[in-house]
């Protein structure tokens, strides 16, 4: 094999193996340097998303979904099944083997696409030389493109060290062979909530100590208090804003952790406790000195609007730069990074970015919400309709949340939609599109939504948006 490529890629997740792939369908001889180990110590492509994100926490977040219906609300149905009961090791075996698939199915794509893949620690040198070590051998490589891809990792706190076997990240909480009685989470964002909801529904007593006074503060105000009291009232997770962790003391089998909640001190005890306070770029050591890579003062890869770093043909997407850490906008810099190397015009648009929170419901958004409307001073409608008045989501026993539009008051452009509800991951591609192509609230009110539908939900809204709602008093 010769050790000179037109492209190497570093980091084989969203973002770059994305881009490895694409690359190599552009023709150009690439290879991608990855260094994630299974737990068999295997090489494992496809990243955090695939191997302890994305793909993980969805199929527990699915399996215990399931679980939840059947427990709950089968009944409503007139379907009796007896006491439900979950195997937990059986599901954490399920999610594997899906894990297992996906990142085995990277490889195939590499393959397929003729990547090379190369396992080891990769760190960028000067004149685009890339070093790789295995830990046992060093070699290098030249490449003429260097995409930096190298993710991020886990802020961790003084006060809650990470042992994963008490005190979990995302990794050791992904893997939890027997369901908590107890179960604390540091931190009411993305994880705490997802997983904090896996665990929620199969029993846990569930406690989130979230240090900000506000839930959900990116989220649209009126849908995050309605949230908010769903996952507290409904579902009795017991959400304590304002709650700042000082000490975490473990023995063998629980970890007792003090806090100050509401200016008194506070103790708990858990049979487990996830903390969950936020992702930094996984940036260092990733570049020689003289290699002139830059970094910003949060440690990202220092990047321009189409993902240029400091050095000239040396590129960085996803978790590492600076943007919202999701895997589809990683992957979306990936594809247009790939595209910027074989002359073609790329186009990454940060503004019509998806963001979903897989709870149930699920919250989805894409563009401004109204506070941000109203901080940039924008002429601004809205129109909203809930799920209640939604005959498929009564259908469906899914009453809880509905869809707001935020539309400019002057040109009708569509600035921002935002979903609490049921499969709002889905349904958030319409207004994804809409937004894309600077679609008004009239073009999709215009446009004719199958019935009965959840989408019926979306019309609706930009129907309510002019007050000509059908379904419900304007
Ligand atoms: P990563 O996926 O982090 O991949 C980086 C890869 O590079 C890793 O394999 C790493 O080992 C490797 N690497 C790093 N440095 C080097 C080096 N020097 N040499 C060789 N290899 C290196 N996002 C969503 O959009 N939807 C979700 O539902 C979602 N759920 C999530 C759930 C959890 C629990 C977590 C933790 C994250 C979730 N995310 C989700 C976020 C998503 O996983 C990240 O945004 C995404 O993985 C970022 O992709 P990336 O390619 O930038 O980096
Ligand atoms: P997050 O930023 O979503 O939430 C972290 C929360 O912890 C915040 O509410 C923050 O105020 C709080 N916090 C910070 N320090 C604290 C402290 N000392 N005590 C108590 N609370 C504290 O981060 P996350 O949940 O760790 O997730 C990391 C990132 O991974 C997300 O931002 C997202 O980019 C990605 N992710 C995405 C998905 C998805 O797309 N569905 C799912 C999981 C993760």
């Amino acid at each position: 094999m010769s050790n000179k490529f037109d492209v190497i890629v570093i980091g084989a997740g969203p973002g770059g193996y994305v881009a490895a792939i694409r690359c190599a369908q552009l023709g150009l001889n690439t290879a991608c340097v990855d260094d994630w180990q299974d737990a068999d110590g295997q090489p494992s492509l496809g990243g955090t998303c695939l191997n302890v994100g994305c793909i993980p926490s969805k199929a527990l977040l699915d399996s215990t979904e399931k679980a939840s219906h059947a427990a709950h609300d089968f009944a409503d149905h007139g379907i009796s099944v007896g006491n439900v009961s979950v195997d937990v090791p059986k599901m954490i075996e399920r999610k594997d083997g899906i894990v297992s698939n996906l990142t085995k199915g990277i490889a195939g794509l590499f393959k397929a696409n003729k990547v090379t893949s190369l396992h080891g620690r990769g760190r960028l040198l000067k004149n685009k030389q890339v070093e790789v070590s295995t830990g046992k051998e060093v070699a290098v490589y030249e490449a003429d493109h260097v995409i930096m891809a190298v993710g991020s990792v886990p802020v961790s706190i003084p006060v809650a060290k990470v042992d994963n076997e008490l005190i979990l990240d995302n990794v050791g909480a992904l893997n939890i062979k027997k369901t908590p009685k107890k179960l604390g989470v540091i931190g009411a964002g993305v994880i705490g909530l997802e997983l904090g909801s896996v665990w929620n529904r199969l029993g846990a007593e569930v406690t989130i100590l979230e240090a900000l006074d506000t839930f959900l503060p990116p989220v649209d105000k009126q849908l995050a208090r309605e949230a908010q009291r769903i996952f507290s009232k409904d579902q009795a997770m017991d959400i304590k804003l304002g709650a700042m962790v000082t000490a975490t003391r473990t023995n063998k089998k629980s970890v007792r952790v003090t806090y100050t909640y509401k200016d008194e001190e506070h103790s708990d005890t858990f049979d487990a406790l996830i903390v969950a306070v936020g992702r930094r770029p996984n940036t260092s050591d990733i570049a020689a000195d003289d290699a002139g890579l830059k970094l910003d003062e949060h440690g990202r890869i220092e990047v321009d609007e189409h993902c240029r770093t400091s050095i000239d043909s040396v590129y960085a997407v996803g978790d590492a730069v600076s943007g919202p850490m999701l895997a589809h906008k990683a992957s979306h810099e990936g594809v247009a990074v790939a595209e910027q190397i074989a002359g073609q015009a790329a186009h990454i648009n940060h503004a019509t970015v998806p963001w979903v929170i897989y709870t149930h419901p699920e919250i989805a958004w894409v563009g401004i919400n109204e506070e941000q409307a109203k901080q940039q001073g924008i002429n601004y409608k809205t129109g909203f309709f809930p799920f209640a008045a939604n005959g498929r989501a009564l259908a469906m026993n899914e009453k809880g949340g509905r869809i707001k539009m935020i539309a400019d008051a002057d040109t009708d452009r569509i600035l921002g939609v935002h979903i609490l509800g049921p499969n709002a991951s889905e349904l958030i591609a319409e207004a994804v599109l809409a937004m894309e192509y600077s679609a008004s609230s009239e073009d999709v009110a215009r446009t004719v939504h199958a019935h009965p539908t959840l989408s019926e939900a979306m019309h609706e809204a930009a129907l309510a948006v002019d007050g000509r709602a059908l379904h419900k008093v304007n």
